[in-house]
């Protein structure tokens, strides 16, 4: 469902420029599992980032071509801002590792989810509830009709990261891109948060792309792993022959280092 070609990403910096990404390309099956990992700064949000088109109101200069739909798909750089905003949510959706960068804590989640809903959908209101709720139910949260109406810091934060997933799932996006959802959560509810992943793509066909530093949820939730270093993918493959053969001295020092 997604090709992504020769991708690069430029901040600016002084007098010249940072390559965050440098010439990276893979590919994403429908319903598959992509894990990308590296060390900081190697440049994981900003690719996941650039798959959105969430570069496009910043200084930052974005090459390569990313097709959405796989290739022959809908080139997202050549799209304009409106067009891309339509696809935001509805056939590729993000979560982030804080839910609150895309929560706002001064509103239900139930209504943050159903005008999220209600944008792409034309939805009138009381279905776009209902469907807020639903997706709330389906992500686990218990009680959904009456917790809908809680704000976001009425939540713990394996909750808030599900109504995140929720408002993710609320239009059913081709690809879900999540970046490290699950790093600011103890290992309990990580492990509860990456199984609802796994259970959703199983239900629903959604390919997903996981950025990680960790190689643990890798090869709990991935079926492929692309390993970055320096803005460029030094390693790409499946995961348990990444795992068990790493080829690039960098993939081999990351798996040392995990204790
Ligand atoms: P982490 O594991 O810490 O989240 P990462 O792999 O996600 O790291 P990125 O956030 O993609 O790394 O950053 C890659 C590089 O790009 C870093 O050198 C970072 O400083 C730089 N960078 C990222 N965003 C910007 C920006 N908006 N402006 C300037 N430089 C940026
Ligand atoms: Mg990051």
């Amino acid at each position: 469902v997604l090709s992504v070609r020769d991708l690069s990403v430029e901040f600016p910096a002084g007098d010249g420029a940072i390559r965050a990404v440098d010439g990276v390309s893979f590919d994403l099956a429908a319903g598959g599992a992509l894990g990308v990992v590296g060390e900081s700064g190697s440049g994981k949000s900003t690719t996941a980032l650039a798959l959105l088109g969430l570069h496009r109101r910043s200084e930052a200069r974005v090459g390569g071509r990313i097709l959405l739909g796989g290739p022959g798909g809908v080139e997202v750089n050549a799209l304009g801002d409106e067009e891309v905003r339509r696809l935001r949510g509805r056939r590729i959706a993000m979560v982030f590792q804080d839910p609150m960068t895309a929560l706002d804590p001064y509103y239900r989640i139930g209504d943050q989810i159903a005008e999220v809903y209600r944008a792409h959908s034309g939805a009138d209101r009381r279905a776009a509830w209902a469907r807020a709720v639903e997706v709330l139910d389906r992500v686990g949260i218990p009680d959904a009709a009456r917790r809908a109406r809680a704000r976001p810091h009425e939540f713990s934060g394996g909750m808030r990261q599900r109504a995140l997933i929720a408002m993710a799932l609320a239009c059913e996006p081709e690809i879900l891109v999540a970046d490290e959802p699950t790093s600011a959560l103890d290992v309990t509810v990580q492990a509860q948060i990456l199984d609802l992943l796994a259970e959703l793509r199983a239900d629903t066909g959604m390919a997903l792309l996981l950025v990680t530093h960790d190689l643990g949820v890798v090869s709990r939730s991935a079926d492929e792993v692309l390993v970055m270093h320096r803005g460029r993918a030094v390693e790409h493959g499946p995961v348990r022959e990444v795992l068990r053969a790493p080829e690039q001295p960098y993939t081999r020092a990351l798996l040392d280092a995990v204790p």
